[in-house]
């Protein structure tokens, strides 16, 4: 127990730590709600038992890096049980509390002194990798823009972080070990009562002065260090798992900007309190793990951008800045001046990758659209492409810029006519063909292939014919909400008149932004992707596919289809369906790669870099030694068509798997004959 003295300079001590900590912590909370306002309670009992779930179970650690993530469990469970133990020592220190002989007690000692030595060898064992070992994922790329503080910054913050670890948790040990031998020694301590054997024999009055000195080393450093905990990267203990309970329930789906709200003066993000609250908060939960950059499709092709270095930038800005930032003053501009160069910004492909991989739930991608706004809506600087991209949209209802009248010459090969709504009412299923498809001569061949599908299916089908205009996806990514939300609200319109039953795509752009964006501007459809499509048909059997072609064939997974929208199965199981035999890449499902034409980079140059980010893809492909890549995205379909064409040994087929089923149904009828069962090409159900 303490002496009064001891007790008096506890409470002394006590007293400035929680001053100085309170105000670093309500100067955080200040910085992080300055920005514009973001609603992301909804749904909360669900929210919060998803983050609880996640963190007890470390759900998000464990998604990549098995041993480090395990030495990151054994302190994270230490730590946490240390609370208990650290009220404990507390209490010991101020009353007469006897904490041994009972079976509690006993489970207390033994989970106290187990978790000990599991804290001090991971977080050792964390130590050596980052200061010894130091692997690949502590460096930064030469053309990436960092923080003047960053590089010396983070292997000083992780230094302190872990040296108070140790400091506090070895001290602690210390601490019973002294008690032990001054006592008798407890076999539910095994660890302390063999250190404890090495101070046997010590007079009485010095184990009782190492007790008092290694009792104020292991609560003293916690006073010491809660001032400076607002400021380290171990705020992410409190911040982590509320940005995982706060996160966007659809990552990829992004915030309206209200056009007709007249005191909004910033669209996007120019400086960090252009930034709502939840990117804030992300930049406080950042552990600085650098797996978001392990991951990003740019930094593996030598880019200028890298989502970690973007998220630890603003950190390292609002530590510089933080009284008076949180205070009202202004921040400096993101984009070149601190986090992200100009040629970063226009290098992401929004594939979602990073925010698939964070530990700690932050959304980059979020924050690289929110400056995207800035420069487009604000100050009218983007690359060139974009703005032909975006002139042809204006003016044609479309990427490419050809006619709206020319929309349907995709089906004039069929030699039939395909039916519009204006011929078939309230359709079962509306067929969204979408620009590529409508417009790109290679992507036409899946639309053509569509409606051999469709048609075969029996179902009562249509397509929106020159009504149809492009979704907005390209302009949203890069930047352009104004004409995303003036190409929405006019698509609105037709669907609402349509009224289908179903809506069914054949590019995850399309898919993902009427199903996920259009409901916040009145559009709520039931949207199906081609691959969900045919494959619930054929498990219904209301399409008769059979396994009649064969060959060896990859799958790439398209991240619009697979991490934003989690639809991995369902491709799958239509090319076993139809007889292929399927070899998965080494990155794939949730892991994927990139084919590189996401987020609008399809319309423009791709940023300056080592390699393509399509080339990248193709080569990991063409490792499966498939002789195919089945796709379900006309964008990334034309990705690997330009690596297949360049590719002067043995070019991969590259189709759609419309495509494929479409070859199987044709395969089937040949066999058949026009009179077999096989589904012919019939006249659509008016
Ligand atoms: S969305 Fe993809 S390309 Fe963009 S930063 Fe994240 S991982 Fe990199
Ligand atoms: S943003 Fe997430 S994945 Fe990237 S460094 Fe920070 S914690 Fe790690």
């Amino acid at each position: 127990m303490l002496t009064l003295l001891e007790k008096v300079l506890f409470l002394v001590a006590l007293a400035l730590s929680a001053y100085f900590g309170g105000l670093g912590f309500y100067r955080v909370y200040k910085a992080i709600v300055r920005g514009p306002k973001s609603f992301r309670f909804d749904h909360l009992p669900e929210r919060v038992g998803r983050a609880f779930w996640q963190v007890v179970t470390q759900e998000t650690i464990f998604k990549k890096r098995p041993f480090i993530s395990a030495l990151h469990a054994g302190v994270f469970y230490g730590f946490i049980f240390y609370v208990l133990v650290n009220v404990v020592d507390l209490a010991a220190g101020f009353y007469p509390i006897k904490t041994q002989g009972t079976a509690a007690w006993d489970v207390f000692n033994l989970l106290a002194d187990l978790l000990t030595v599991m804290v001090l060898l991971g977080m050792t064992g964390l130590l050596i990798r980052r200061y010894l070992v130091r692997p690949y994922d502590f460096t930064w790329g030469p053309k990436v823009l960092l923080h003047e503080g960053v590089r010396a910054g983070i292997p000083r913050d992780s230094g302190i972080v872990g040296a108070f670890i140790l400091f506090h948790v070895g001290s602690r040990f210390l601490d019973q070990a002294f008690i032990l031998a001054r006592g008798r020694l407890d076999p539910y301590q095994p660890f302390a009562s063999f250190v404890a054997r090495a101070f046997e024999g010590l007079p009485v009055g010095t184990l009782v002065a190492m007790e008092h000195l290694f009792w104020w080393f292991a609560i003293g450093s916690i006073l010491a260090f809660i001032p400076y905990f607002p400021r380290t990267k171990h705020i992410h203990l409190i911040m982590a798992p509320v940005n995982l309970a706060l996160k966007k329930e659809k990552t990829g789906a992004l915030a309206p900007i209200d056009f007709e709200d007249e005191s909004v003066e910033q669209y996007g993000a120019a400086k960090l309190e252009h930034l709502s609250w939840p990117r804030l908060l992300d930049a406080y939960s950042c552990i600085m793990c650098n797996r978001c950059a392990e991951v990003c499709p740019a930094v593996a092709t030598g880019k200028a951008l890298n989502p970690a270095a973007l998220i630890i930038n603003e950190r390292y800005e609002l530590d510089q800045l933080l009284p008076a930032f949180a205070a009202g003053a202004e921040s400096p501009r993101i984009l070149s001046e601190f986090a992200l160069s100009d040629e970063a910004l226009w290098a992401c492909t929004t594939c979602n990758a990073c925010v698939e991989v964070c530990p700690v739930g932050n959304e980059q991608v979020l924050h690289i659209v929110d400056i995207r706004r800035d420069k487009v809506m604000m100050q009218g600087e983007f690359p060139s492409e974009l703005q032909n991209a975006f002139r042809n949209t204006e003016r044609t209802g479309n990427p490419w810029g050809i006619g709206q009248d020319k929309r349907m010459d995709w089906a004039l090969e069929l030699g039939f006519p395909v039916p519009t709504v204006d011929q078939v009412e309230e359709p079962e299923v509306l067929y969204w063909v979408g620009c590529a498809a409508s417009y790109d001569p290679r992507s036409q061949k899946i639309a053509r292939s569509m409606v051999e599908i469709l048609q075969a299916s029996g179902k009562r089908w249509a397509v929106l014919g020159t009504k149809e205009k492009c979704t907005g996806d390209s302009a949203r990514r890069a930047g352009n909400e104004y004409l995303f939300q003036q190409l929405a609200r006019e698509n609105i319109e037709q669907l609402n008149a349509v009224g289908a039953a179903e809506i069914v795509t054949t590019c995850p752009h399309c898919y993902h932004t009427i199903g996920n964006e259009y409901p916040d501007f009145g559009g709520h459809y039931q949207v199906t992707h081609h691959t969900e499509f045919i494959d619930r048909l054929t498990r219904s059997g209301e399409l008769d596919v059979q396994p009649a072609i064969s060959g060896d064939i990859t799958y790439h997974d398209p991240c619009y289809l697979g991490r934003h929208n989690g639809v991995y199965e369902q491709p799958r199981s239509v090319l076993s369906s139809i007889g292929l035999q399927l070899t998965e890449p080494q990155r794939t499902r949730e892991g994927s790669f990139c084919c590189g034409a996401g987020g609008a980079q399809f319309w423009k140059e791709e940023e300056p870099g080592a390699e393509r980010v399509g080339a990248n893809r193709y080569r990991e492909l063409k490792e499966t030694q498939a002789s195919t890549i089945a796709t379900g995205c006309p964008f990334c379909m034309q990705m690997f068509e330009v690596e297949a064409t360049g590719d002067q040994e043995k070019p991969l087929e590259v189709l759609d798997i419309a495509e494929l089923v479409a070859r199987d149904l044709r395969t089937k009828r040949e066999v058949l004959g026009p009179g077999g069962d096989a589904p012919g090409l019939r006249a659509p159900k008016a």
